[in-house]
């Protein structure tokens, strides 16, 4: 397997390249449009022919990359069915396998941050690995108050799906803001202060009293990514 983390300083965004080591195929993640050019130069370097494009969900906090990238190689773009943009070439949903060559991710519905909030697991010499979008983060989850934002379908996603994962599952979020880089179930299970509320409904009080402000550039983004990023 060919893997690479790459990350945008603007939103602190986490963007994963997931390429077959024998077909080239290659898969990314969360996509930002600016970053574009970076994207196309390390397929070339790495001789990979991009194959799809994946976001976890509909981003407030930057624009995909995916349509343009689209328009550029080619390529498929991904996301969950309950998504509203009307652009996507496939709408997943939950349980679905996405080959990449000899690779798969299977899609896990995981809404909460927001209704079309998806993980992607991949399985690869023994190891698991789950890219949690903005469900799990590490230490953190991501926020449940817009874009039909849910913080009960978050707890469920994160108790009934995600920390269901066996403790060795690499964890490999959407963003960070402090510079962690990676982190495995168990751990988070362990030291993540959400995860150690007690219960759902501590849960809930918890995130709906967070009040934080709104991303810079929500009214954007939002309206972009429903349109695959133009
Ligand atoms: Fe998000």
């Amino acid at each position: 397997m060919i893997f690479r983390q790459l990350f945008e300083r603007e939103s602190s965004t986490y963007t994963y390249l997931i390429g077959c080591t024998e077909t080239r195929e290659t898969a990314l993640i969360d996509t930002v449009k600016t970053e574009v050019p970076k994207y196309l130069q390390l397929l070339d370097e790495l001789d990979l022919k991009l194959v799809f494009v994946l976001d976890t969900h509909t981003h407030a906090d930057h624009i995909t990359g995916a349509g343009e990238l689209r328009d550029l190689t080619g390529c498929k773009t991904l996301l969950g069915e309950e998504t509203h943009s009307a652009c996507v070439s496939v709408g997943l949903k939950d349980g679905d396998r996405i080959p990449v060559g000899n690779l798969v991710l299977t899609a896990i519905y995981t809404p909460g941050h927001t209704d079309d909030s998806y993980s992607y697991l991949l399985e690869q010499d023994g190891e698991l690995y789950i890219f949690s979008g903005d469900t799990l983060l590490i230490r953190g989850t991501g926020r449940t108050d817009f874009q039909n934002g849910n913080p009960e379908a978050q707890y469920h996603s994160l108790f009934d799906k995600l920390l269901r994962l066996p403790n060795h599952t690499w964890v490999y979020p959407g963003h960070d803001y402090k510079g962690w880089l990676v982190s495995t179930i168990g751990e988070e299970k362990q030291h993540n202060p959400r995860l150690q509320l007690g219960d759902i409904r501590a849960y809930v009080d918890f995130m709906r009293n967070l009040r934080l402000p709104n991303p810079m550039l929500m009214d954007v983004a939002v309206l972009a990514n429903r349109a695959c990023g133009k």
